[in-house]
């Protein structure tokens, strides 16, 4: 994939938790509200002219940035004891912030996808604490644990896998993963199986995968014979307008909550 999501927290006060004791004389059922605003970034990884080496997640050039979006989730608690079972709340938890548009489609569960904190689990950890603390000492009185979290998504576009992705689809692949021939770059077999396997460039020579990404961030040539890959490069999917659908609206999900004990109610 040439486009890498990265999720973090923002800056700042980036979570912040409540928990509201409404009256026992009042109607209804205690409740979860999770407000998500999320802030949107693209960015590019540019091919390189420098001699410069990047670390991994190097700081990419920002080309826009959307204006936050806040989305409203509400979850009655049918069942309270919901609260004291880590796995339910958790997928709850995941479940509801799923629902914010610019998160829609992300596997937030992964917490390689997450820059730092990991999010879900300190909103899952905190609801639970406050859980048992609430069905310990007075679980007639209603209650709503209220999360307010800032998000920010980057969206970062890498030109050099795109470059790799794209011999892979119109070069000649000729040299194949257990060849006894070397890189050129790490001076390694291709059959040496510890590697990425090799990819082949458009003037027929080979490399592997990860020594030509790192390789691309330095230059956009071939490093034996100058083939030049920059025409190569396809422009980031945001940059046609019709390819990336922003989200046009905050939105409350009328998602139906698929764990007992956590039902899903709209709110505007
Ligand atoms: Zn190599
Ligand atoms: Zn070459």
């Amino acid at each position: 994939m040439a486009v890498e999501t990265w999720i973090r927290t923002a800056p700042g006060t980036a979570i912040r938790f409540n928990v509201l004791a409404l009256g026992e004389e009042r109607a209804g059922l205690s409740s979860v509200h999770l407000r998500c605003t999320v802030t949107l970034e693209h960015a590019t990884r540019r091919l390189r002219g420098s001699g410069l080496v990047l670390p991994d997640r190097v700081r990419p050039e920002f080309l826009l940035q959307q204006q936050p979006s806040t989305s409203d989730e509400v979850r009655d608690l049918r069942d309270p004891s919901v609260l004291l079972r880590p796995d339910d709340v958790l997928r709850a938890v995941l479940d509801m912030l799923a629902s914010a548009p610019v998160l829609r489609g992300l596997d937030l569960s992964d917490e390689s996808a997450w820059d730092g904190e990991h999010a879900p689990r300190r909103v899952a950890a905190w609801l639970r604490e406050q859980g048992s603390r609430w069905l310990a000492s007075c679980p007639e009185r209603r209650c709503r644990f209220e999360v307010d979290a800032r998000l920010r998504v980057t969206r970062v576009f890498s030109e050099p896998r795109a470059v790799l992705r794209r011999c892979v689809e119109v070069a000649m692949q000729t040299v194949e993963p257990g060849s006894e021939e070397e890189c050129r770059i790490c001076l390694d077999e291709f059959r040496d199986g510890g590697k990425s396997g090799p990819v082949n460039l458009p003037c027929s020579h080979a490399y592997h995968a990860h020594c030509m990404l790192t390789w691309l961030d330095r230059g956009a040539i071939c490093p034996t014979c100058r083939h030049d890959l920059a025409g190569m490069v396809a422009p980031a999917p945001w940059v046609a307008p019709t390819a990336w659908a922003a989200p046009t609206t905050a939105s409350s999900s009328t998602a139906t909550a698929r764990r007992p004990g956590l039902r899903a109610r709209g709110r505007r």
